[in-house]
């Protein structure tokens, strides 16, 4: 496994990779992390694995700096792993230099966790541009926990003419339910059962037709959730709201537990 800081001289290990699969991941490597790396394994080729708690895609300080950092422990998930590449770049080079491509926003930017987290899609588009300018990889993989992030990255690779090719990779679950996610580690223990039960709660829904917004959330309130930023049903087609569970749409949940807040989607 090869560890890289400088982009120019990664950028002179890959040069001649054909077959190059990426994942990106702001580190504090739990299994979904894993999946998407085992799955780029499967791939003919070469994989990199980018470690970056990306400053512009968090919209609050403190959520920044409390979000947790454990390099060793990756690497050495990482190296067990056997991945090719590591980039781990520096915050201030990574953003020091312009990219050819600006990026492309697509409207669907603006809803879910869009209207919540002010600037947090454009600070994700703004280091996935980088990462493809420097890797050229041959696909990207990424998980649909993250729908809203996957698709965004979706129509700006579209839109921007880019080569890659995005892999979805389905959201790794915890023994108890919960989506797997690094801020889980930041939960206690009467918030993991909360985040439990609302993933029992919210499976059993997808699975009924018929639904009411309002009942859904006092009945997660009742759980002991003091805040949701949205839960709504989407259409998968329109990315509009939809008065219909069925295969075409999603339920979108962002939620806090004390101050971590949480998303997934079902
Ligand atoms: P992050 O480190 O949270 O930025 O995530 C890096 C990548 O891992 C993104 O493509 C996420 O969608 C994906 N990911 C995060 N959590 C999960 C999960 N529970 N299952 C599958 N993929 C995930």
């Amino acid at each position: 496994m090869k560890i890289f800081k400088n982009k120019h001289k990664l950028q002179k290990a890959i040069l001649n990779q054909k077959n190059l699969s990426f994942v990106p991941t702001m580190g504090g490597l739990h299994n979904g992390h894993i999946s998407l790396i085992k799955k780029s394994k499967k791939f003919k080729g070469k994989n990199i694995v980018s470690i970056f708690v990306n400053p512009k895609q968090f919209n609050n300080k403190k959520d920044y700096s409390n979000y947790p950092r454990n390099l060793n422990k990756d690497l050495s998930i990482l190296k067990k792993l056997k991945v090719d590449y590591v980039f781990i770049p520096n915050k201030r080079k990574i953003f020091s230099f312009k990219p050819k491509n600006n990026i492309y926003l697509d409207n669907f930017s603006k809803k879910l966790c869009g209207s919540f987290r002010k600037g947090h899609f454009e600070g994700v588009l703004n280091i996935v541009n980088r990462f493809l300018e420097i890797i050229n990889p041959d696909r990207i993989l990424l998980g649909v926990k993250d729908y809203q992030q996957l698709h965004l990255i979706k129509q700006h690779i579209a839109k921007r003419k880019i080569k890659t090719i995005v892999v979805k990779c389905n959201t790794i679950r915890e023994k108890n339910g919960m989506a797997c996610s690094t801020r889980n580690k930041l939960l206690n223990k009467k918030q993991t059962e909360i985040g439990s039960k609302i993933y029992h709660y919210l499976k059993k829904i997808r699975k009924k037709p018929v639904y009411s917004i309002n009942k859904m959330k006092e009945i997660i309130k009742n759980f002991g959730v003091k805040k949701i930023d949205y839960l709504e049903v989407f259409s998968l087609k329109t990315h509009k709201k939809t008065s219909l569970i069925n295969k075409n749409s999603k339920i979108f949940i962002a939620y806090y537990l004390g101050n971590i807040r949480l998303i997934d989607n079902f």
